[in-house]
Formats: C-alpha cells, sequence, structure tokens
C-alpha cells in the first residue's frame, strides 16, 4: 500500500556557508526520502534557509552587506551544495520568499482569530545567542550558560501565543498517541516541560 513520506530537514539557519554538519543532516534525510519512493511511497523531500532573525542581521553587518544581499548569497551556497550532493530534495524553501510569507501570515492570522495570539509589554533578560529572554531558573551567576553572555535587559511589546491554554490536552495528545513524537525519550521531554506552567510564548520580534 503506498503511503505519503513528508520529510524535510531543518531550514539552516543563513548565518554562516554550509558545512560538514549541515550535508550530514541532508545526506540523511535524502536516503530516507529514496527509501521511501523505492518503495513506492508517495515521498517528498523539503529543505531550505531561515533567513530571519538578529543573528543573521549581525552576521550581515560583519559582512558588510545589506541583509538581503547577505542571505540570497548564502541561500545559494545551500542550493549549490546540495546540487553538488545530487540530493533529491523535491523543493527548496526560503523564509524570505513571498509563498513562505503567505502562509506564516494566513497560519497566524487564523491562529489570531481564534484569540490564541495577544499583545502585550514584556520587560526581562534577553540573551542575544538564544534569541529569547531567558527565565530566572536559567540564568547562572548572572549569564546566560549556554553563551556565557550577560543577558541584556529589554523592554518589548511582542505578540504572544497562549501556550499554557494548550498544555493539557497536548499532553494527552502525547501519551495517547505512540509514535507522535519519536525517539521516545523525545516524547518524554516534551511531556515534563508540559508538566508545569510554561508561560505564554513570545512570537514576534519588534520591528526596528
Ligand atoms: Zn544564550
Amino acid at each position: 500500500m503506498s503511503r505519503i513520506a513528508y520529510l524535510t530537514t531543518p531550514i539552516y539557519y543563513v548565518t554562516a556557508q554550509p558545512h560538514l554538519g549541515h550535508a550530514y543532516t541532508t545526506v540523511v534525510a535524502d536516503v530516507l526520502a529514496r527509501y521511501h519512493r523505492l518503495d513506492g511511497d508517495d515521498t517528498y523531500l523539503l529543505t531550505g534557509t531561515d533567513e530571519h532573525g538578529e543573528k543573521v542581521f549581525t552576521a550581515a553587518a560583519e559582512a558588510g552587506v545589506e541583509p538581503q544581499v547577505f542571505v540570497d548569497g548564502v541561500a545559494e551556497s545551500y542550493v549549490r551544495a546540495w546540487q553538488a550532493l545530487r540530493i533529491s530534495n523535491d523543493d527548496f524553501i526560503r523564509t524570505t520568499e513571498t509563498r513562505h510569507v503567505n502562509v506564516v501570515t494566513a497560519v497566524l492570522q487564523q491562529v489570531y482569530d481564534q484569540g490564541d495570539i495577544y499583545f502585550d509589554e514584556y520587560e526581562g533578560l534577553y540573551c542575544v545567542g538564544c534569541e529569547r529572554f531567558l527565565t530566572d531558573r536559567e540564568i547562572v551567576d548572572g549569564k546566560c550558560p549556554d553563551h556565557n553572555l550577560v543577558p541584556e535587559k529589554r523592554k518589548e511589546g511582542n505578540y504572544f501565543f497562549r501556550m499554557d491554554q494548550h498544555r493539557e490536552w497536548l499532553a494527552d495528545h502525547i501519551r495517547s498517541t505512540p509514535g507522535f513524537i519519536r525517539p521516545e525519550r523525545f516524547a518524554n521531554e516534551v511531556l515534563s516541560i508540559l508538566s508545569e506552567p510554561t508561560g505564554d510564548l513570545s512570537i514576534s520580534r519588534p520591528r526596528t
């Protein structure tokens, strides 16, 4: 029986040129896609680049070029790398493409219309490396332990997703649907995070 196999690599962050780690991940996905095609499955393999974020902005500034010029150059390197490795991806998506922006906008609008997104001012300690506000628990000796950076005090107006309202049914769904998250240890990790209040999630960045 023909099944549907939808596979995606991570969309790679374009702060730098592709390296062996990206190639490894993409080749693994390609092997899996080829296996599914041989098995007669309706298969789709996606890869691409994530071209938004403060780190991209900073990398472009360091390279001395406009962000769009910078990401165009790095994205092109990824396309050429996968051609050289004969990766059989069906599509290559860039988050700066209009077709991507349109879908994300439509999804967020629907979630907003359902009342799950609201606007609020938020003040906290922000790690530039993590690109997010840290909780008190995450800060060790006044620093982000992952980046060894002192977080900055920032106040931002942001859109928030009402995550806490969805914790219970999501945890129930994960528990009652074996294989929903694989491998199982990651399902357990997510369940552990969902077992206590997560706070609402900041899902935007201010336009500066
Ligand atoms: Zn950090």
